[in-house]
Formats: C-alpha cells, structure tokens, sequence
C-alpha cells in the first residue's frame, strides 16, 4: 500500500490528527544520522550547549557543515505529511516540511537557516555570516558584539514554540509519529501528555 493511503486509513477513525517527526525521516534525502561522526565527534555530542562552550570552534565549523542542508530536497515522507494536511510537530531543523509545502509547522528545535545572535536578537541568513568574521574565525553580532550562531536549539537548551506544540496536542484526538525515537524531551513529553488525554498514538514504524 503507499505510504500516503496507509497514513490515511491510519487516521481516518480522527476529528483532530497531528504528525509529530524526528530525525529518521531525513534520512532518505540524504541528511546524515545524528550518530554520525563530525570532526571526530557525533552530531549528537556537538550540538550541546556543553560542547559548544568547550569547543567553539569546532560546534561553529560544524553549524556551517549542517546549513549546507538546506540544499537537501523533501522525500516521500515530507511529501506525503503535506498531502494529509495535518498539522506538525517536528524536532527536525532542516526545514524540509516547509520546503514540502506544508505550512502548519511548528519547529521545536529551530532551524539552520539563520545564525542569531547568543544574545539579543539579530539574525542574519547563514550566507551572508562572512562580513560579521573577525580575526579569531568567530562571527560576532554587529550590534552588541556577542558570537553570533546556528539558529538551532542545543542539547542543554530551551525548545521553541512549545506552548504552541502543546495547544495542539491538548486539541489532537491522534498523533501520529514519524521517524522520532522519542527520547528527546520535549518531544517524550508531548507524548506522554497526548497518552494521558487518551489521544491514540500511531507509531509509524517501517523501513524507514
Ligand atoms: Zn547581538
């Protein structure tokens, strides 16, 4: 059966399904796994607030290898969410829901199109970091003069729009779970409140 009449016929018995996605659905466009090795450490180990503080240079160096994700095209995965027309929760920063289509999505771990500044509020689009260089390989914020980075939610570090993700786990009657082991808080939380509300949770699980 293809994968986008499965989904259908999964949610079909729901007033209010969401889509709740991990990491394992982009794979199949060629983004490599969290586990894999960067500069001798796993995605995993660099994006942490921990790591970061330690090892600027190299969590900077790494930020600039991963926003060349942005090249990376949505899969049947992607696609097929957009068809549904449910709304998502994603833990994935490639933006390849959005890329897909879809518009109700709500990015709890930010995204790897901007760098912002660590602390006020400037953004600028990765490409056009070079100018904010200075002599020690860091990019600085023109405004206050903090490093500036990846907009993307460390390990060690708040979520974003989780209010908003927890407004739409509150209204779902389904959720439906792609590609996400579901350690990671929040995204264990979420479905542990969805479980406590009796929400049905359909865990898609297949050759991922
Ligand atoms: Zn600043």
């Amino acid at each position: 059966m293809e994968l986008l009449e499965l989904l259908k016929e999964k949610i079909s018995s729901s007033t209010y399904p969401i889509a709740l996605t991990g990491s394992e659905i982009t794979l199949a466009s060629g983004i490599p796994s969290f586990e894999s090795n960067y500069l001798g450490y796993s995605l995993n180990e660099i994006l942490s607030l921990e790591f970061s503080q330690k090892n600027y240079a190299i969590f900077l160096q790494t930020c600039f290898l991963i926003s060349r994700w942005n090249k990376k095209k949505p899969n049947i995965f992607h696609n097929t969410l957009k068809k549904l027309d449910i709304p998502i929760i994603t833990e994935n920063i490639d933006m390849l829901h959005l890329k897909a289509g879809s518009t109700n999505v709500i990015q709890l771990l930010g995204n790897i199109n901007d760098f912002i500044c660590t602390k006020c509020s400037f953004t600028v689009p990765f490409y056009n970091t070079n100018k904010y260089f200075k002599n020690d390989n860091i990019p600085y914020c023109p405004v206050c003069n903090s490093p500036i980075k990846l907009n993307i939610i460390l390990r060690g570090e708040s979520c974003l729009n989780f209010n908003h993700a927890l407004n739409e786990v509150y209204r779902a009657d389904t959720l439906l779970v792609l590609g996400s082991n579901l350690e990671r808080w929040p995204i264990n939380k979420l479905v542990k409140i969805a479980q406590k509300q009796g929400s049905r949770i359909i865990l898609y699980e297949s050759d991922i």
